[in-house]
């Protein structure tokens, strides 16, 4: 270590004469050359101790006219000395990371931290956080102070989760003060699309969007689509919501959306946030009904149930049996309704159904019609259909006794009483709140529109202005 080197020249040790001050100046310029920027207190005790003694020497060589360059080198190694006697502090910001299976104490001596420090910092730090939530890659920002060749850490700071800061301080009595930090959150409007391929997750991922986001909008379709059976290649999604994000752009929290679409074969199937001036939100299809609405009971105009769900005597067979729907008794040719929105699982002639169209809404819930005279053009085995959409019309095709609807809700495959099941009424906006709601859509897909450019404007990423402190955006409409 250089500093060894200049112990030997140490003031106590040194003797000069005045014939010696070149020796001297040739051990100071060694020792600044072999010490670099690691200056320690020795050297410069040793730089004090060259001077004082070297001094007198030097005046006498200044004097003497044929030493100019020697004088002009002596001047240079006083100006050089009395920078290192008064060497301020330097500050240094160093970043570590927290490798796996380190502790936090263990990382800080790996940077040369003392052990007393270091124990102190992650003693500190516990106070404020638990070090089992410290994961492996963190990176921990340190501000050390270096005078001489001493090293000592000031602060650090780091982020141990997207919304938490935590900066820990020496203090004077050299403990470490511990602090945690909320970070702001801003909220963001993103819109993003994708095409499913696969999962509604995957496509979503590809795009951006996460994954709470995703599933909420998984939840919202799952009254009429099942995602298993309903997805094809080509279907694509589209969504605008409203998220809370660090400010590194982490998303914070569950997100909210505000415009979601479904394009199954071509098929929009959107749905809009509504908040209603009592602070109830829902989500409505374009028409302005809600998503949670329930089977149409009567899914045919005008009709009246000539036999209800239950046991009953069978008008052909004439004994005893099941009725397992519900029939409804209406003229030849009296259009039926798809009982909610979903997809067609079968349009064909069955067996004793007649011809027997039957309509899944969800994994667990689908609905079927029989006996019909003719199916409605378009309805084919893959058809996305709405609640109230003409599916076919009122015949006595298959094991019947005159025209009318055979109708059967089915939950887990088994045929329920449409009459008594409990399903979530919808709310069906009209009169001046569908109006309102009819201009909100308009607005929100020019917005959407908007994002969507400006997400290709930068090279396919996701970018929106924050709207801080604003409540998540949808439809507003004054009543219910
Ligand atoms: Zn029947």
């Amino acid at each position: 270590m250089a500093h060894h080197r200049l112990g030997a020249v140490q003031a106590p040790t040194i003797r000069v004469d005045k014939a010696s001050p070149l020796v001297l100046i040739g051990l100071f310029i060694l020792a600044v050359g072999t010490t670099g920027h690691h200056v320690s207190p020795h050297f410069t005790d040793a730089a004090d101790s060259v001077l004082r003694v070297a001094e007198p020497a030097l005046q006498e060589l200044v004097e003497n006219a044929a030493m100019q360059t020697v004088a002009q080198a002596a001047a240079n190694v006083q100006e050089l000395a009395s920078s290192v006697v008064t060497a301020e502090p330097e500050h240094v910001t160093r970043i570590v990371e927290l490798g796996a299976g380190r502790t936090f104490a263990r990382m800080l001596i790996d940077a040369a931290i003392s052990g007393e420090d270091a124990f102190a910092v992650s003693s500190a730090l516990g106070k404020v956080f638990d070090h089992r939530k410290l994961k492996a890659g963190q990176e921990v920002a340190l501000s050390i102070t270096r005078q001489g060749n001493s090293e000592t850490l000031t602060a650090l700071t780091f982020e141990p989760e997207a919304t938490k800061e935590i900066s820990i301080q020496r203090q004077k009595d050299g403990s470490y003060l511990a602090t945690l930090h909320a970070m702001p959150i801003e909220r963001k409007r993103l819109a993003a699309q994708g095409e499913i391929r696969g999962s509604l997750y995957g496509a979503g991922e590809k795009a951006g969007v996460p994954r709470a986001i995703m599933a909420a909008m998984l939840r919202a379709y799952a009254h009429e689509i099942d995602f298993q059976r309903d997805i094809r290649a080509g279907d694509r999604f589209e969504v605008l919501y409203d998220q809370p994000s660090a400010r590194n752009g982490t998303p914070v929290g569950q997100g909210v959306i505000i415009y979601a679409a479904l394009i199954l074969r071509g098929k929009v199937i959107p749905l809009y946030r509504v908040t209603f001036g009592d602070g109830s939100v829902d989500y409505f299809d374009e028409k302005g009904r809600s998503i949670k609405r329930s089977l149409l009971r009567t899914p045919v105009e005008g009709a009246r149930v000539s036999s209800s769900f239950g046991v009953r005597r069978h008008p052909i067979l004439g004994y005893s049996k099941m009725h397992q729907g519900t029939d409804f008794a209406a003229p030849m040719g009296t259009p039926i309704f798809a009982a909610g929105s979903g997809t067609v699982e079968a349009a064909k002639f069955n067996g004793s159904y007649g011809r027997y169209v039957k309509i899944r809404h969800n994994s667990r819930t689908a609905t079927a019609y029989a006996h019909m005279s003719r199916f409605a053009s378009d309805i084919k085995p893959g058809a996305r259909v709405n609640q109230g959409d003409v599916i076919g019309y009122v015949g006595t095709s298959g094991r019947s006794t005159g025209p009318h609807l055979h109708y059967e809700v089915l939950i887990d495959g088994r045929q329920a009483n449409p009459m008594t099941i409990s399903m979530p009424v919808g709310r069906v906006l009209d009169g001046a709140t569908f109006k309102q709601f009819k201009q909100g859509q308009e607005k929100i897909k020019k917005e959407f529109a908007a994002l969507l450019q400006k997400n290709d404007d930068t090279a396919k990423e996701k970018l929106a202005a924050p709207t801080l402190e604003e409540p998540p955006a949808s439809i507003k409409v004054v009543s219910r």
